[in-house]
């Protein structure tokens, strides 16, 4: 059987979810002999995101037009999409900010107030990616093929999902772990 390509992205999060995916331990191995890994920011630097990828676990919010972008892509890409953690399923703590009005007053916050300097809040795109007006969680924006609910998502919770789509299965819905929409 040819390996599974899978994936890993990280939008808009605290990254606590990859590591909850670390916490995975002996079951990494079992992950490595199944997969070729052709994108993640745990595993490797690949700057563009591959075609025909058969799974990919999709961490955190989209907040600004970097995230949008990536997400779109790996939708078109992506033959099954994981939407990992709270952040993915509810937008959770970076849509905080939805309450204020609009990005502006994040970005003052960060680079005026709190700055010792003056500051100046950056206009490179390179450096700070326009923030979208709205935080959304990323079915908002794309199809999902399965949610992964949690802050993070337990370890358990991950492998019970990952682990069919390793054999060429889908996944078992069993109660909250896993909720196909
Ligand atoms: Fe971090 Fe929780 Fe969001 Fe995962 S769901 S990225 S752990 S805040």
């Amino acid at each position: 059987m040819d390996k599974i390509k899978f994936a890993t992205v990280w939008l808009a999060g605290c990254s606590g979810c990859h590591m909850s995916f670390l916490d995975l331990d002996e079951f990494l191995f079992d992950i490595a002999e199944a997969v070729d890994m052709v994108y993640s920011p745990v595993a490797s630097d690949i700057k563009d995101y591959p075609d025909n990828v058969d799974v990919c676990l999709v961490e955190g919010a989209i907040a600004n037009e970097e995230n949008l972008k990536l997400l779109l892509e790996v939708r078109r890409k992506t033959k099954f999409l994981i939407s990992f953690g709270d952040c993915a399923v509810t937008a959770n703590v970076p849509a905080m900010r939805n309450m204020l009005n609009g990005s502006d007053p994040v970005l003052k916050r960060c680079y005026l107030e709190l700055s010792d300097h003056g500051g100046q809040i950056p206009k490179d795109p390179e450096i700070v990616p326009p923030l979208l007006e709205k935080v959304q969680p990323i079915h908002h924006v794309v199809e999902v093929d399965l949610f992964l609910p949690g802050c993070p998502p337990s370890a358990q919770r991950i492998k019970n999902a990952i682990a069919p789509l390793l054999k060429g299965e889908k996944p078992i819905m069993e109660g909250r772990d896993m909720i196909k929409f």
